[in-house]
């Protein structure tokens, strides 16, 4: 087993065989997840859009009709929302996930939605083609076990403090449980930064590509949260070698009533989502010729 760090975190550093499920010395090859007949893991890039948080039913059916018309076919936004402020909007709850129900029905597209605790897992779980684990529960251990159960695939996000090794051992705790369909997902950790809402770590895709066959999605997003720096960091996440992005999107972000300053607007994200590709299929190129592995 190949360790990523020399570790000084307590028990992430007791048993050196810890996270056997989550290591690719334990599989044949990197994990390829279908979602609604996208792939994540393989060789096309997926993309992921939509609202931080679903608002109306106008608002997720507008910006479902344009991300569709981008050619993406993921749609993510939380009816359940962790806030820092307990006055900030907490999300519809269960209305929303009424209105995701109704975005999947109407334009075909793959729900991806947060679960904030195990009372709103079950009901997610049901509209959900992914659950969310966000990075503020990334170490709820009960969260993740019950995440294990689930049929559902599960899109994991990197906490905000987390180091690569403790960001695999909470994967371990899905796997263990026996769902072998987790993604993770880079979305920044807090750093004397302050230009902006975290830093988003680069390196730390390669770096755990390296050591787990599980697909890595980009959240430049969350990571930065601020929309000018949104699509560098994509493109950058990209070319670093993530399976996949997230991004959030917004018709009005001067209205949106969570993540607005980060939100792209309906041409930013268009512009995005085709760069992307292209980025993508140029290292694929490179791939095939220099055998280099992404
Ligand atoms: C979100 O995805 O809208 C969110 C709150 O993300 P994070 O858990 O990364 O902060
Ligand atoms: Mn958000």
């Amino acid at each position: 087993m190949r360790v990523a760090t020399v570790s000084n975190q307590g028990d992430a550093a007791d048993d050196r065989n810890s996270y056997r499920f989550a290591s690719s010395d334990n599989t044949l090859g990197r994990l390829v997840i279908d979602v609604c007949g996208i792939s994540i893991g393989g060789p096309t890039l997926a993309v992921i859009g939509g609202p931080c948080g679903v608002e109306s039913k106008e608002q997720v059916f507008a910006v479902a009709r344009y991300i569709t018309e981008s050619g993406v076919g993921l749609f993510r936004a939380g009816a359940f929302k962790p806030r820092t402020n307990p006055y900030s909007f907490q999300g519809l709850g269960q209305e929303g996930i009424e209105l995701l129900a109704l975005v999947k029905r109407e334009f075909n597209l793959g729900i991806v939605t947060e679960a904030t605790d195990l009372e709103s897992f079950p009901g997610v779980e049901k509209v959900a083609d992914v659950v969310q684990i966000g990075a503020r529960n990334m170490q709820n251990f009960a969260l993740l076990r019950r995440a294990g159960i689930s049929e559902k695939p599960i899109l994991l996000k990197r906490g905000q403090g987390a180091t690569l090794e403790e960001w695999l051992l909470a994967a371990e705790y899905i796997l263990s449980e026996g769902n072998a369909r987790v993604i993770l997902c880079e979305r920044g950790i807090r750093t004397w930064s302050n230009h902006a809402r975290n830093t988003f770590d680069v390196s730390v895709i390669p770096a755990v590509k390296a050591l787990s066959h599980l697909p890595v999605i980009a959240d430049p997003s969350h990571a930065v949260g601020r929309k000018d720096l949104v699509i560098p960091c994509a493109l950058a996440g990209v070319a670093a070698g993530a399976d996949g992005i997230l991004v959030e999107t917004h018709c009005q972000p001067s209205s949106a009533l969570s993540d607005g300053q980060q939100a792209l607007l309906p041409n930013e994200f268009s512009m995005l989502v085709n760069q992307a590709f292209k980025i993508k299929n140029s290292l694929q190129l490179v791939d095939t010729n220099n055998g280099l592995c992404f």
